[in-house]
């Protein structure tokens, strides 16, 4: 401010000065007095119109908007367009912080599982992520500031959307939903700001097939137990209350044990399947032979099939192929129960007098594959798919009459997965089926002879 002043002061000195040489009596007439007032006037005069002219420079500037430079060094206006200089960086810098921080809210929304769709007062969409443009089947090029009750139709949505009551979420079918692949969507309308509205999807197919699976599986549970319960109960109610002939009651006693063996049978499958699903996978360095575990299924299939077929032209034909040496890292006693529960299969649904042969060998690739085919009625196409599923059976009373309990074939498919190996299944109506687990090559260990073979 003082060099203003003294700018002005010295502009007016400076005219003062030029009149009064000019005036002077030798060159022009008027008083001395005048011209010196005439001449700070002037001076007066000429300071404003620069300094006019520089305020001018200064106002083009700030409408030009470049403020990467100053427009002028020295003087009021320049302090003035320091000033401005340094208040817009000052907002531009809050201005990107702020812009920054949307990003990383709206990059924190994009990686949501979840869709997130942001609507404002009137119901239009201003933001949403991926997820829920595949939910809601929204494309982002084109349905943007698009009301959402143009986009999502399901009358079960338009009404909640119009009923104005957020307090639940509802479940709706997702945009890819269909009878094959049923699609579910849990949605959930959340108030926000001024009229604005957070909406919130989830896919919960997953959590609903669960759901329903646990409830199938209690209903089985429950149904298998039940049936020998009644048989149980009505053979108790038989002997408490009709005095039976000796024979007679050993047999009722009998028919007792049976349903009592089944149950106990389908208690310990259900355990084996609990203990597969709830314990950690079996360790790659623990190493079981095969040749214990051969043996033992040898002669546990020899005994169930005299059990079966007491007369021994009955018997099945049995045949064991092993390899010494081999081992496979995992866990022996899953490893056994898969592999029993494979052999037990062939000779519970193999007619009598039927072969069932037994393999274990090494593939060129190094893997190992456990095998077991026999010659019994094998299984029509469109039940291959479905086996593995508990409590599937093919044919119900031939499974129940061998001591079947729909859960053998889910117990082998969990322990292959568990060991890294895969179940292969295939049969012939009429001639047969073929059961082969497959080791991989990190799974087995042989002697150097069974791989060069
Ligand atoms: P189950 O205890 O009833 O045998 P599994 O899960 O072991 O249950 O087998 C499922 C169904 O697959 C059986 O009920 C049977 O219908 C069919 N199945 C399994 N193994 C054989 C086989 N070797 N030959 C013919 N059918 C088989």
């Amino acid at each position: 401010m003082f060099w203003r002043i003294a700018s002005f002061l010295a502009c007016q000195l400076a005219g003062a000065l030029l009149a009064w040489l000019a005036a002077s009596p030798t060159h022009v007439k008027t008083s001395e007095l005048e011209a010196v007032v005439l001449g700070v006037l002037a001076g007066g005069l000429l300071w404003f119109l620069l300094d006019l002219s520089r305020g001018a420079r200064l106002m083009r500037w700030l409408r030009a908007g470049d403020f990467s430079d100053s427009v002028m060094r020295t003087g009021l206006w320049a302090e003035v367009s320091d000033r401005v200089r340094r208040l817009i960086r000052i907002r531009d810098q809050a201005a990107s912080e702020s812009q920054k921080r949307l990003q990383d809210f709206l990059s924190a929304f994009q990686a949501s599982p979840n869709g997130v769709v942001l609507l404002d007062a009137q119901g239009s969409i201003e933001w949403f992520n991926h997820m829920a443009s595949l939910h809601f089947g929204l494309d982002a090029s084109r349905d943007m500031l698009q009301h959402i009750g143009n986009l999502v139709r399901d009358p079960g949505f338009v009404s909640y959307f119009a009923g104005r009551d957020y307090v639940g979420e509802i479940v709706m079918p997702g945009r890819e939903h269909s009878v094959a692949r049923p699609v579910r969507l849990s949605v959930h309308l959340h108030p926000y700001g001024q009229g604005r509205l957070l909406l919130l999807s989830r896919d919960i197919t997953a959590v609903e097939q669960a759901e329903a699976m646990r409830r199938d599986f209690i209903a089985n549970v429950s149904h298998e137990i039940r049936t020998p319960l009644t048989v149980l109960t009505g053979f108790v109610e038989t002997l408490q209350s009709c005095p039976l002939e000796e024979p007679e009651r050993e047999r009722y006693l009998a028919l007792m044990a049976q349903q009592a063996a089944r149950m106990q049978t389908l208690v310990s499958d259900l355990l084996t399947l609990s203990r597969l699903e709830g314990s950690p996978p079996p360790s790659p360095s623990e190493w079981v032979g095969l040749l214990g575990l051969m043996t033992q299924l040898e002669q546990d299939a020899r005994a169930l099939s005299a059990v079966l077929h007491p007369a021994p032209d009955r018997r099945h034909k049995l045949h064991f192929e092993g390899l010494e040496g081999i081992e496979i890292a995992g866990n022996s006693s899953e490893l056994f129960s898969a592999m029993s529960n494979l052999v037990g299969n062939a000779i519970r649904y193999t007619p009598p007098g039927g072969e069932v042969q037994v393999r274990a060998r090494m593939l060129d690739d190094g893997r190992f594959e456990f095998s077991v085919s026999d010659s019994g009625p094998g299984i029509a196409p469109e039940h291959l798919p479905r086996l593995t599923e508990r409590f599937y059976r093919v044919d119900h009373s031939r499974s129940r009459d061998t001591g079947g309990t729909g859960l053998g074939l889910a117990i082998v498919k969990h322990v292959s997965q568990r060991h890294g190996a895969a179940l292969k299944i295939e049969s012939t109506p009429g001639k047969g089926s073929v059961f082969a687990i497959t080791f991989p090559a990190g799974r087995v260990r042989a002697p150097v002879r069974e791989l060069i073979v």
